[in-house]
């Protein structure tokens, strides 16, 4: 697959105006685009230009200003339906982020399918966005969470996910890529057991859809979810694909606004899809800014960036590998750009102190994945999270860094 030249590199940079920031006084180097990515100054302008040209609340004027941000909203639905390639833009929720979008299921499918001793099936690398929604609802009807789990290097085992479905098992929700070990899981294979077991499947995709192409039908998921900010879009604006047939099926999880069709004091009958679940006023503006951003992504390429971003881990991952007592956690044969390391006998937080001295922001703790430090007994770890942003040059400007950390911390030197 082709992939992206340096000197192409150099102009993407250029569109983010944050990258060429300085940071005491030195160039930041921003490796922390697993928490959040930078936005390109389309996004930046979009969301100014909304506001100065566009702004008006959706759905529900017949003036001028309301119809274009009607329009503007429907026009970003239908783009990130295109995007994931899903069969209708009913099918597209736009919610408040990956959290919002699992809350939304936990609840809405909770209410409807879930009685006591049902049991929901998880991962043991999900994020705790995609733990906690699904213990609150097994809390609420007296239901069980039931964990499969990684090996140490990273990767699930089939045999041990396949062996956890009983007659029981109503829904699975799981990681498409961890933000912590960097995995990409088997996800097409795993829906296609699960659906064996007429099991529905929920993928958390918070961090697969900026490192490469998702397609929801190819997958076969029932739901898939993922965050605007993570794709270099704003923050405040996510995505909750289902598939129509359980949408249609599945209650709205929060009233008013445009999730109405008729309201009286006696009873209130609900709007059609996508809008039954879409109560209050959106996020349009957010919306519009996703957009914007996939429009910028799909103009640069998915499959180039993603051939770009899998050079740059190979080559950080050498590098990082040559520092001395460094222990990379996450080593799966498919992984994203996602590299979590300690350096032995250095906390976390003194070595992503020290580095951030230099310019160089990376994540320290546990990146919300608590139960995956306590598989590997460990408080946290350092986390390097690339995207096409960056460069081998500031993987070196990295490698430099935790060599100075070494020396300050360790008493061999
Ligand atoms: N799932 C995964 C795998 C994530 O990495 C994150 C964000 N760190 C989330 C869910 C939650 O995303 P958000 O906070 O944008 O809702």
């Amino acid at each position: 697959m082709e992939s992206l030249s340096d000197i192409q590199i150099g102009q993407i940079r250029k569109d983010f105006p944050i990258l060429s920031a300085k940071v005491y006084g030195k160039q930041i180097i921003y490796l922390d685009n697993g928490a959040t990515t930078q936005k390109p100054r389309v996004v930046i302008d979009a969301i100014s230009e909304y506001y100065s040209e566009k702004n008006s609340s959706i759905h529900r004027g017949v003036h001028f200003l309301s119809e274009k941000s009607t329009m503007a909203y429907e026009q970003a639905r239908e783009s990130v339906r295109n995007f994931i390639h899903a069969r209708s833009s009913n099918e597209i929720i736009f919610t408040s982020g990956a959290t919002g979008s699992i809350n939304a299921v936990a609840f809405s499918f909770g209410e409807k399918f879930i009685k006591a001793d049902d049991e929901i099936m998880i991962s043991g690398m999900e994020h705790h966005a995609n733990i906690v929604p699904w213990q609150m609802l097994c809390e609420r009807k007296k239901a069980h969470l039931r964990i499969f789990p990684f090996e140490s290097n990273g990767e699930l085992d089939p045999e041990k996910y396949k062996k956890l479905f009983s007659e029981k098992t109503r829904l699975v929700a799981f990681t498409h890529v961890s933000n912590t070990l960097g995995t990409v899981n088997p996800v097409k294979e795993m829906i296609h057991l699960a659906h064996q077991y007429n099991v529905p499947v929920l993928v958390d995709g918070a961090q697969a859809i900026q490192h490469g192409h998702v397609d929801v039908q190819d997958m076969d998921c029932d739901f898939y979810v993922f965050s605007g900010h993570k794709i270099y879009g704003p923050t405040g604006i996510g995505v909750l694909y289902g598939k129509e047939k359980w949408l249609e099926e599945l209650p709205p999880y929060q009233g008013g606004g445009d999730m109405v069709d008729k309201v009286t004091f006696e009873k209130t009958t609900y709007n059609i899809l996508p809008f039954k679940f879409e109560a209050g006023t959106t996020n349009f503006v957010g919306a519009a800014g996703l957009k914007t951003a996939l429009d910028y992504i799909t103009s640069i390429g998915i499959d180039k960036i993603a051939a770009y971003e899998k050079e740059l881990l190979v080559y950080a991952t050498e590098k990082l590998s040559s520092v001395e007592s460094l222990k990379i956690y996450g080593t799966a044969k498919n992984k994203i750009s996602i590299i979590s390391f300690l350096l032995d006998n250095v906390h976390q937080y003194d070595a992503g102190m020290v580095l951030d001295k230099m310019g160089i922001a990376v994540r320290t703790g546990t990146h919300c994945n608590q139960p995956v430090m306590d598989y590997y007994g460990i408080s946290g770890t350092l986390r390097a999270s690339m995207v096409f942003y960056n460069t081998r040059d500031e993987i070196n400007r990295l490698y430099e860094g935790l060599l100075k950390v070494r020396k300050m911390f360790h008493k061999d030197h």
